[in-house]
């Protein structure tokens, strides 16, 4: 009988209860897995003292521990560090560790490229080659929170692809690293960015437990967002902003939109205007986004002095808005400057 190992990290502790309780152990052996794998850091069935002789060998028989490796390792004067990870299969995924006063942030990717293609992100230069499984999402904070011994109390999904084009491992990534057995990572301290694909929007409304949503709305029209964002034809504005609704209907939460200031593309007074008016009236806050220049790309991020202009009218008129500069610019580790190819190629 050929015996297919599965990967432990993949699993939710349910799932994992569940197919212990099947094979004749008990359920609390779950919680107790959890707490060794994600708080204590053991890798290893053997060295988990508290569970019987016959299921270490159980699990040692079933399920095994995959890894990832440390490619590269870069630190920012900022304090933001960018690694490069190699996985199982050989390919390259990048992931952020960004320092801030309230602790800890890293943001994963989801994707090895990315299908959706903004004009402006380097994560879409390299067509989507497949889906990161939920483990190889969630080995990103474990990963990093091992190597740096130090609590990640955030994560952001913003990395490399688009979540909600890898929705189910998207899913199954934040049921893991939410749990209070394992990384701990709380509901509200998570937070998924997506370009907008709709009806992902609707579901996530539906299961969103009390995880952030961002959508990285960059235009406050159809032509100027249809011109970076080849999405809008298929999800128009309408379309994103009626679903932001329903999520904050539903959810009682405020919904973030992301707004890159694009120099003579959409960020006019009457862009300004026109967004607050897009947005009157819902519960959000817009995060206006400094532009981080890919070279490939002749974008040119907005003059700081019209950037704040633009901020104040939004203010001015309502809109709760936030503009501040990214981190880890230096190290290409910023919003949109990942790819999943070796550093700088
Ligand atoms: N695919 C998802 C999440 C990953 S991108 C999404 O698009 O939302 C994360 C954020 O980085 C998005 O808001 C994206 O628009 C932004 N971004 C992409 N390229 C950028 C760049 N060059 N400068 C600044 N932000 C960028
Ligand atoms: Fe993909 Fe997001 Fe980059 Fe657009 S901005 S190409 S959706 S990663």
């Amino acid at each position: 009988m050929v015996i297919i190992m599965r990967n432990i990290f993949d699993y939710k502790i349910k799932e994992l209860q569940v197919e212990l309780v099947e094979n004749g152990y008990k359920k609390f052996n779950g919680r107790q897995i959890y707490e060794w794998l994600y708080k204590k850091r053991v890798f290893n069935f053997d060295e988990m003292s508290n569970l019987s002789k016959k299921l270490r060998e159980y699990l040692s028989l079933n399920y095994d521990f995959s890894d990832l490796k440390v490619s590269s390792h870069q630190v920012s004067a900022d304090g933001t560090e960018k690694f490069l990870f190699e996985l199982e299969d050989g390919n390259l995924i990048e992931t952020v560790l960004m320092r801030h006063n309230y602790g800890n942030s890293v943001c994963v990717t989801t994707q090895l490229g990315c299908n959706i293609g903004c004009t402006f992100c380097a994560s879409g230069l390299q067509k989507k080659k497949r889906d990161l499984e939920a483990y190889e999402i969630v080995l990103q904070v474990l990963k990093i929170a091992t190597i740096t011994k130090e609590r990640v109390s955030h994560v952001v999904v913003m990395g490399i692809g688009e979540p909600f084009d890898n929705y189910d491992n998207t899913m199954k990534f934040i049921d893991i690293i939410n749990n209070p057995y394992g990384l701990e990572i709380g509901a509200r301290h998570i937070t998924v960015s997506t370009s907008g694909i709709v009806p992902k929007i609707k579901q996530f409304s539906e299961e969103a437990k009390q995880v952030n949503l961002a959508i990285s709305l960059h235009a406050s029209n159809d032509n100027v967002r249809s011109s970076i964002m080849k999405i809008n034809n298929t999800y128009p504005i309408r379309e994103v902003i009626g679903s932001a609704r329903e999520y904050v209907e539903k959810t009682n939460r405020r919904i973030t939109f992301e707004y890159i200031l694009l120099a003579g593309v959409n960020d006019e007074i009457a862009h300004a205007d026109e967004l607050s008016d897009l947005l009157r009236g819902l519960n959000c806050y817009v995060n206006l986004i400094r532009y981080n220049p890919v070279k490939e790309f002749l974008y040119v991020g907005t003059h700081e002095e019209k950037a704040k202009r633009f901020h104040e009218r939004l203010l001015r008129r309502g809109i709760t808005s936030t503009l501040r500069k990214e981190k880890g610019g230096d190290i290409d580790a910023a919003c949109g400057q990942l790819r999943s190819k070796k550093i700088n190629e």
